[in-house]
């Protein structure tokens, strides 16, 4: 497998994780998205980071003049055509993802591998309505947050596609020191679904906002449990927005199972605007 132009559509949180990551592999990656803001600050925080790796003397001034040269910020019009594969970080939202792959089946190149980053949405269910060739080439590529660090990716086979492209997907990704893992294709694949539980319980253990019980269950799980961040911090960092996206989309697909309910906490932080680090305000304060 060889990857020269990668595009990534979303210049979220993870958009911009991942295009950091492919551009770190010499790879000219185009970031798009439906908001110009968006495409602008995520090339920003990038360029920041490669500064502060430069100074740590984690890349060369030459290595961080390339990535500046090989990312590019561009509208979901203006992307390559003849990319080699397209990954899609947008909004948790099936529709939305549907309607976004179907225009790019029609508008790129027949070799583009197309993948999805979705959290929780099965890969089959993304692809239902794109070519049958397209089909062959569509799969799941889900990275974890922050993508430039997380060495996990989960691959995920849809029904149609072509086992020796997610083969040489998983081959590549391991040269390059990730550590993908094959995953079934069902709702919330191994990660997502297991999260659930660390999520749920948590609020069921706090049942009512409590700033000292929030911490004080994150620092149980870090320094008893082991865990590098307690569930409300990761909350914080996935995006409260996300998370509840992805917790309804699994409760929903497991025809609303209790065990994967989201809860009511979640719900109202969202409604108030407290979706955790990105808008500086979630179950901790980050002025
Ligand atoms: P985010 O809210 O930070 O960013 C989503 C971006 O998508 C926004 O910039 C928005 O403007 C853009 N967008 C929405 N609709 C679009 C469209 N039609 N075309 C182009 N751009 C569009 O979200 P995120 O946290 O980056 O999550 C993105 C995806 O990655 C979701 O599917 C999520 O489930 C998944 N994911 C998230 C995490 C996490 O920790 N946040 C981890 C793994 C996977």
């Amino acid at each position: 497998m060889e990857l020269k132009k990668v595009v990534v559509i979303g210049a979220g949180t993870m958009g911009q994780g991942i295009a950091q990551w492919f551009v770190q592999q010499g790879i000219q990656t185009e970031l798009a998205d439906i908001n110009e803001k968006q495409v602008r600050a995520a090339i920003e925080n990038m360029s920041k980071s490669w500064d502060k790796l430069e100074k740590k003397g984690k890349f060369t001034s030459s290595q961080t003049e390339e990535f500046n040269n090989n990312i590019q910020g561009v509208d979901t019009i203006g992307i390559f055509t003849d990319a080699d594969l397209v990954i899609e970080a947008i909004i948790e939202d099936e529709k939305i993802k549907n309607d976004l792959f179907m225009d790019l089946d029609a508008r790129m190149s027949k070799q583009t591998i197309f993948a999805t980053n979705t959290s929780s949405i099965p890969v089959s269910t993304i692809a239902k309505n794109l070519s049958s060739e397209r089909q062959k080439k569509f799969l799941g590529l889900h990275f974890f947050n922050p993508a430039p660090i997380m060495k996990l990716v989960e691959v995920i086979d849809g029904h149609w596609t072509d086992r020796n492209i997610s083969t040489s997907l998983f081959d590549w990704f391991q040269s390059k020191g990730k550590k993908p893992a094959k995953c079934k294709d069902s709702p919330g694949f191994i990660v997502n679904r297991l999260a659930r539980n660390y999520y749920g319980e948590a609020f069921r253990i706090l049942q009512s906002e409590n700033k000292e019980k929030i911490s004080e269950i994150d620092n149980v799980m870090k320094s008893v449990g082991g865990f590098k961040m307690g569930p409300f911090e990761l909350m914080d960092l996935i995006g409260i927005d996300v998370n509840l996206d992805v917790s309804t989309s699994v409760w929903n697909s497991f025809y609303q199972e209790p065990r994967f309910s989201p809860h009511r906490i979640q719900k109202f932080m969202v409604e108030s605007g407290r979706l955790g680090r990105k808008s500086k305000k979630g179950f901790y304060d980050y002025e």
